[in-house]
């Protein structure tokens, strides 16, 4: 039976991204016959452009539809004075919470090729392989808020069973790799975090007493994760410290464009896209680093098809592409001729070993 890839190209240089990734899953499906269809559907600012609305009905039912959604990226400049209720990123907010997305899987490994692009020091970087869960669908993003002229809050809320089935995404997610999770609050002073970290260690103790937990503030956790970034294997965490934190771990490979991201639910399609935004200032260039998106089609091919050894095809492709000093302008040494976007998914495609 046919698997339905909905691919939401969006905008800047997600459409030029995505159009790797899809290549290089044509490529694999072809290969180990997988039998992968690809819709193309409408989100964000190229939404608004075409019907109005950042995340149209028939966009939203073609997701649910899917087995899975890979997305380039949304926004830019051309819509930053369309009404806010109608911003691109309303569009993929609104699509991550419609389709329960509630764990955001973010990979960070640096390629040994690579480590020249990090600004840590080398000998920092070696091993280092983690993936951050940050809950996506909670907290502090979606509490309640006001506003008036002299006075603002936000507020977090936590359900025991929003953190339980985070909790347990990432630790099966540990139980798969090095057998290690952290989980990263600040027990100290928040009662949702109180309420966290109770939540985190029963689930752990109850039904994976086979891993190595440690728990850490997250000040604390902002600070190990450029001292000792080697140690960590799995790390969980709510919303806003997850959105944080991904980032700083971002750096620990060097570029945006390089790094992947995974959003998954209970069971339905799960949303597939390089964690770097729609890049205005070099999109329509054939400029962009096109790793992030094709690493996301190797998680998808992973976590939403059972691929396991095509999507690890995928990123032994990658690895070789790097190692052979194949280079997009973000990534180059300085002096060094870079490849342009499509050149470099050409590159990956020859290297596909299936
Ligand atoms: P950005 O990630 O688009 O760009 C930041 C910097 O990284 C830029 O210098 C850009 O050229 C570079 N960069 C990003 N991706 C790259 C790639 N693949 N290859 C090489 N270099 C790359 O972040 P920004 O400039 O803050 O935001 C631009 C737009 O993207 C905004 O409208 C923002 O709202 C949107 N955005 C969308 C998403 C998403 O779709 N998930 C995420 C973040 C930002």
């Amino acid at each position: 039976m046919s698997r339905k890839i909905v691919v939401l190209a969006g905008d800047g240089v997600g459409p030029e991204v995505s159009a790797q990734a899809v290549r290089v899953l044509e490529t694999v499906s072809d290969k180990a016959n997988l039998d992968l269809e690809f819709e193309p559907a409408l989100l964000g600012g190229a939404a608004i452009d075409a019907v109005g609305s950042p995340l149209p009905d028939e966009t939203l039912a073609a997701c649910r539809a899917a087995s899975a959604v890979f997305l380039g990226a949304v926004g830019g400049p051309k819509w930053d004075t369309v009404p806010v209720e109608i911003r691109p990123e309303v569009g993929l907010l609104g699509l991550r919470k419609e389709l329960g997305l509630f764990a955001n899987l973010r990979p960070v490994k640096t390629i040994p090729s690579l480590v020249e692009a990090s600004p840590l020091k080398n000998e920092r970087l070696a091993g280092v392989d983690i993936v951050v869960v940050r809950e996506l669908t909670g907290g502090i993003y979606f509490g309640k808020r006001s506003r008036s002229a002299d006075e603002a809050f936000d507020t977090c809320e936590y359900t025991v069973g929003e953190i339980e089935r985070v909790c347990r995404a990432a630790a099966v997610l540990a139980r798969g790799r090095r057998g290690r999770i952290t989980s990263i609050d600040k027990f100290n002073v928040l009662d949702t975090s109180r309420l966290w970290r109770e939540t985190a260690s029963r689930v752990f103790r109850a039904e994976f007493p086979d891993l190595e937990v440690e728990h850490l503030l997250v000040d604390a956790a902002a600070m190990h994760l450029l001292s000792r970034p080697a140690d960590f294997d799995v790390m969980v965490t709510e919303n806003m410290f997850g959105d944080i934190l991904t980032d700083e771990a971002s750096m620990l490979a060097g570029s945006m464009g390089l790094l992947p991201s995974a959003s998954l639910g209970d069971g339905g399609p799960g949303l597939y896209e390089p964690i770097h935004g729609s890049a205005p200032d070099i999109a329509g260039r054939n400029a962009a680093n096109p790793c992030g998106a094709i690493l996301s089609a190797a998680l998808l091919l992973r976590h939403s098809c059972g691929a396991d050894d095509a999507a690890s095809a995928v990123e032994a492709a990658v690895d070789a592409v790097l190692a052979d000093g194949i280079r997009t302008r973000d990534i180059a040494a300085p002096g060094q001729t870079a490849v342009g976007t499509a050149e470099f998914g050409q590159a990956v495609v020859e290297r596909l070993a299936l």
